[in-house]
């Protein structure tokens, strides 16, 4: 066998290890259409490498035989961080080469407020999950990083003064690079929840997903052909700054009428003040819900229905397999989800409605930071730098 397919066969059981976990070695025989003997030689020589382990699947049933032998990424092979800023909250966590998550934390903070502070924050829970992991810093391939914002891919600033502006004029890819030493990928927190979700979640195995996350704000993250799509300058998804109603209320951004002033979390809230109580929070509306309350059912439906008018021009445009709604208030599941399935079948190509399914997120809160694991562990140019496959 030549030395490049040998090189091109190690780096695709590498990518299938990534992508699965563990297989056997049948699983691998069988996705890359290969002989037992040439997946056995690979095996041989990964292992030889030190970048593979076998290990016998646990709590297999007695009385079947013997266990199938699985094939997982050696963990000591190097390892990814994931941190997830939000507007309330920072999440860290570290996993192994195999995507098995090792350690992970999370603390209330106000993101928005203190852009310096969350970044010295980040740094101290990055020890802190090292440390718990058993996990040294010089075996990091990279951190992954969500920030709530759009994030111009040309500088790696945040691209919009208005979004986020505790953290204008920063560059958090560098400031985080020079606390943590180790490289930094920034991206926007809803393409990290949609990675998140094709990666471990409700979008698993598909290729073409739209993932929405409706929280305080609107975002959405495109998954296209297997792949995040950027755009141009890495604004992609901008969901919620669809213009729904010309003279609107003014918007964050500046604009008027946009799809979050009339269907994010603050909306839904305000909508409900004038019934409930005044200082109702999204947990309290999550709660009514749940309670069968008429008023909060009724709020987020509607809600639903103008996320999903705007969803329905977008699945005319990219006629994607799923959507899979995240964020804060796809928890409330039923009255959001049907209000977006109602208006989807309502305005979009009757064939492009009938072939989108619309699915909550399975990740929940971790969607981000998992995704922001899989921007690092997917990304073959960074585990080849650190010599880890093209070997
Ligand atoms: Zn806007």
């Amino acid at each position: 066998m030549s030395t490049s397919l040998r090189e091109a066969n190690r780096q695709r059981v590498v990518e299938e290890l990534r992508r699965h976990g563990n297989l056997s070695r049948a699983d691998l025989a069988r996705l890359m259409g290969l002989s037992p003997t040439t997946i056995t030689a690979v095996v041989a020589d990964l292992r030889a490498r030190g970048l593979v382990v076998e290990e016998s699947e646990r709590g297999e049933q007695a009385g079947r035989g013997r266990p199938p032998v699985l094939l997982r990424l050696d963990p000591s092979a190097g390892g990814a961080l994931g941190i997830d800023f939000g507007h309330r909250h920072l999440r860290v966590a570290v996993a192994d080469l195999s995507r098995m998550v090792l350690a992970e934390r999370v603390t209330d903070l106000d993101v928005d407020a203190a852009a310096e502070g969350s970044l010295d924050a980040a740094a101290a829970m990055v020890e802190d999950v090292l440390l718990e992991a058993g996990m040294d810093r010089d075996r990091i391939v990279g951190a992954g990083v969500g920030l709530p914002g759009p994030i111009d891919a040309r500088t790696g600033t945040v691209g919009s003064s208005v979004i986020l502006p505790g953290w204008v004029g920063l560059r958090p890819t560098e400031e985080l690079e020079r606390r943590l030493g180790v490289g930094v990928k920034v991206d926007n927190d809803a393409n990290l929840g949609a990675l998140g979700e094709v990666s471990f979640g409700a979008g698993r195995g598909l290729s073409d997903v739209l993932y929405v996350k409706v929280s305080s704000g609107i975002g959405a993250g495109l998954v296209l052909g297997g792949r995040l799509y950027h755009g141009a300058v890495g604004l992609a998804g901008e969901l919620g700054h669809v213009q729904v109603r010309e003279h609107g209320d003014v918007c964050r951004c500046g604009n008027r009428g946009c799809l979050e002033t009339v269907a994010a979390a603050g909306a839904v809230l305000a909508a409900l003040h004038r019934t409930h109580r005044a200082d109702l929070g999204v947990r309290d509306v999550l709660a009514l819900i749940a309670a069968g309350d008429p008023g909060a059912r009724r709020v987020v439906d509607d809600a639903g229905r103008a996320i999903g008018r705007v969803l329905a021009d977008a699945c005319n445009i990219l006629n994607p397999t799923a959507i899979v709604v995240g964020g804060e208030l796809s928890t409330a599941g039923a009255p959001l989800l049907a209000g977006i399935r109602e208006s989807i079948d309502r305005y979009a190509q009757p064939a492009i409605a009938q072939a989108v399914q619309i699915t909550p997120g399975a990740l929940g809160e971790r969607a981000e930071v998992l995704g922001a694991l899989a921007a690092i562990i997917g990304d073959t140019d960074r585990l080849r730098s650190a010599g880890l496959v093209g070997l």
